[in-house]
């Protein structure tokens, strides 16, 4: 495979995968649309935000989210506990609060503000199912057998990532000893 044919394959449609959208790529997103209410609302920190910043995001998405300034605190009783402001430190010293925004918000400002070609490239409802390694890249497969092929494949498919489950079995098929725990976000 040569340099112009390098093609990175993203599998999920969600924050990271459109977030991804600059480079070459198509996006396999097993939902029907990436634009769902799907998940809670988001809190984009500083980080987050000079992304987006340097993506030209700041103003679509600034109309559509709030600033978060403080947090108001109840203990078990309902007693009020008194608020945290750390959030105006942050302002006062980074000029930025965190803001809060829905998912949806989130990814319509994302998935709208793609130029039409990158739009294409999102397919939806293609689900991952296996990678199988190739001599230069990898073949991504969905469930009904149809595949694509890449250089690379950008696992962006969320906590219970099947591409991290494969990259596993692959790795312990390989014999190593050093893989990830086989649901390592689970929590009690
Ligand atoms: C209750 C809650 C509160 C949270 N609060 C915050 C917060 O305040 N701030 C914050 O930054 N984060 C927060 N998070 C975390 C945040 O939701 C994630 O960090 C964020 O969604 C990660 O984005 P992502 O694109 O990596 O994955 P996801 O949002 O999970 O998107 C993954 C995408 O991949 C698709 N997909 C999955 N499997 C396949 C497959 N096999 N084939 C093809 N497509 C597939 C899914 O349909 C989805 O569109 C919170 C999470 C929860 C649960």
């Amino acid at each position: 495979m040569g340099a112009s044919n390098f093609k990175v394959i993203v599998v999920g449609g969600g924050p990271i995968g459109l977030t991804a959208a600059a480079i070459d790529f198509p996006i396999l997103e097993h939902r029907s649309h990436v634009i769902a209410d799907a998940g809670s609302n988001l809190v984009l920190m500083l980080i987050g935000l000079r992304a987006i910043s340097q993506l030209d995001l700041l103003d679509p998405l600034n109309a559509v989210s709030s600033p978060l300034s403080r947090i108001d605190r109840l203990d078990h009783d309902g007693r009020d506990v008194g608020d945290v402001q750390f959030f105006t430190q942050m302002e006062k010293n980074f000029g930025v609060c965190p803001r809060v925004i829905s998912r949806h918000d989130l990814t319509r400002v994302l998935y709208n503000t793609l130029p039409s070609h990158a739009q294409q490239k999102v397919l939806t409802n293609k689900k991952l199912s296996d990678i199988t390694p190739t001599v230069d890249g990898a073949t991504v497969t969905r469930a009904d057998g149809s595949s694509y092929e890449g250089a690379i494949v950008f696992g962006a498919d969320g906590a219970h990532s099947t591409v991290r489950e494969a990259m596993r079995r692959l790795s312990l098929g390989l014999g190593s000893a050093d893989v990830n725990e086989e649901r390592p976000f689970m929590t009690t």
